[in-house]
């Protein structure tokens, strides 16, 4: 499988494959499942998610880990309900 990587133009300015950048939908702290959560203790300090199409991202490699299953997507959808 070929390894795929976030687009950064810097390091706080991403551009994820679906379009999305920080000024639009943006990108969230999450697990490694991609469900987002408070950027706190319960967070590993590692993985975000692209809020439009929920890949999932290593912040410091830029290596994209994979991709928010059904059930998480319904999650990060209704997290700030
Ligand atoms: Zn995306």
């Amino acid at each position: 499988m070929l390894t795929e990587y976030m687009h950064a133009e810097h390091a706080d300015w991403w551009e994820c494959a679906c379009g999305n950048t920080p000024n639009q939908s943006g990108f969230y702290p999450c697990n490694n499942k991609g469900a987002i959560c408070e950027p706190d203790n319960s967070w590993d300090g590692i993985h975000y998610i692209c809020y439009d199409c929920g890949t999932i991202v290593n912040q410091y490699t830029l290596m994209l880990v994979g991709h928010a299953d059904h059930d998480t997507a319904i999650h990060n959808a209704n997290y700030w309900d």
